[in-house]
């Protein structure tokens, strides 16, 4: 393996003091659990401002091991990092010009070299070292020339107990690491914008848990196994998920038959929202997360927004509420639920639903069709919940 290490680069200058300690450790954390499945063993250590994955034997998946890193949240850049002995500065000047050759061949950019002295009993001196080895790569690249103020090429050379070597940076996925700012439920369904709701809350450092509505008989196994893997796929970013499942089919089945069917789904959205609180509550959530979008379907109006937010008391995050289909199609690709996203099975919120559902609920109207409902409710509420059945997704990962 030519990399034995990762130099793992993250953002968020305006982080200090005690900020940046707990983002700092929250990286590490989160590295470890990503690195958890990669092929061989890593140490993840904290130095100096400086985060650094490295492989104590050199056997491991690189490419693996690189998708791993460029799913955590909080960094910026990942920089490959070849750990030469120190074994001499003649040696290190042979390694130097190697490392380029290998990397860039035809190396003809104009370049830098940036020294770092940590171990400082190096004999040399950081712009001694810049002089001579920038001397050496001039030397086997005659194509290239030194700018010092914006080199195409940064070569970074640092001594260490070890000199390690890097001047690629590989971009990460930026945003904070996740569990570093509190934790939300998501109202996970089976559709495209859920996911990429609870991914983009997420990727601000939040931990997510989430919850599912199913109507069995009239939604299938198929389509609640369809929601773990989508819970799965976010979970390989946000962490491990913990997942309730509700049985909402006799909630659905009352309000079918108590109230007008024009306004079943937002009742039905109501209630969801309170049992989603329910357990946001319960675990210590600091508010919900939808994959709501203004004007996208009926439940989507301001109006029905407003009315269904009625009912919440914590926050309810709605991070796509300006997003275009597209734009939510587009991050759905990247983070790859797409494809499972758009699978055919059924949801609850399409059964029994009307042809055509208000678009403009009035809270009144909506508030009485509730009284409607008064006898039973508080009944199904609590034996849905109760019944709850509870998924630990990427626990053990
Ligand atoms: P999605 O693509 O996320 O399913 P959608 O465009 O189908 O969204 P709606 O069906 O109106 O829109 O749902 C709006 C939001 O309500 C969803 O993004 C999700 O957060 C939540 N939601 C809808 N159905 C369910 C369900 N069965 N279980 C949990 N949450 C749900
Ligand atoms: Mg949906």
């Amino acid at each position: 393996m030519d990399y034995q290490a990762f130099l793992i680069k993250y953002g968020e200058i305006a982080l200090k003091g005690k900020n940046r300690y707990l983002f700092e450790n929250a990286l590490v954390d989160q590295i470890r659990w990503a690195l958890g499945p990669v092929d061989g063993e890593f140490q993840v250590h904290k130095e100096q401002g400086r985060i650094y994955v490295e492989s104590q034997s050199g056997e491991y998946d690189y490419q693996e091991c690189l998708e791993a890193l460029q799913r955590v949240f909080g960094i910026v850049a990942i920089c490959p990092v070849q750990i030469l002995e120190d074994q001499g500065f003649d040696r290190l000047k042979e390694d130097v010009v190697n490392y380029m050759k290998r990397i860039y061949p035809q190396c003809n950019q104009s370049f830098k070299v940036h020294a770092r002295r940590a171990r400082k009993s190096y004999p040399l001196q950081s712009m001694e070292i810049n002089a001579l080895l920038g001397e050496a790569v001039l030397e086997a690249f005659p194509g290239t020339h030194v700018d010092v103020h914006q080199p195409e090429l940064l070569l970074n050379v640092e001594i260490r107990e070890r000199i390690y070597v890097y001047s690629q940076e590989i971009p990460g996925l930026g945003g904070m690491p996740a569990g570093c700012n509190g934790k939300a439920m998501l109202l996970l369904s089976g559709g495209i914008d859920s996911p990429v709701a609870g991914y983009m809350v997420s990727r601000r450092g939040v931990s997510i848990e989430a919850v599912y509505f199913h109507a069995p008989p009239y939604t299938s196994e198929r389509a609640k196994q369809k929601v773990v893997d989508l819970a799965a796929q976010i979970s390989k970013y946000c962490g491990p998920i913990r997942l309730y499942v509700v049985n909402f089919t006799d909630i659905q089945m009352y309000i079918y038959d108590k109230c007008p069917h024009d306004e079943l789904t937002i009742l039905m959205r109501r209630y969801m929202m309170r049992i989603a609180e329910h357990f946001a509550l319960k675990d210590k959530c600091q508010g919900t997360i939808t994959g709501e979008s203004i004007g996208q379907v009926a439940s989507q109006t301001m109006q029905s927004l407003a009315v269904t937010n009625q009912v919440c008391s914590l926050p309810v995050y709605r991070p796509l509420i300006a997003f275009d289909k597209q734009d939510i199609v587009d991050v759905a690709l990247k983070i790859d639920t797409y494809e499972t996203s758009i699978l055919p099975y059924e949801d609850c919120c399409t059964i029994f639903v009307a042809k055509h559902p208000v678009t403009k609920p009035n809270l009144k109207a909506i508030q009485r069709s509730e009284q409607k409902l008064k006898e039973k409710i508080g009944e199904l509420v609590d034996a849905a919940i109760d019944s709850v059945e509870v998924v630990e997704i990427g626990g053990g990962q």
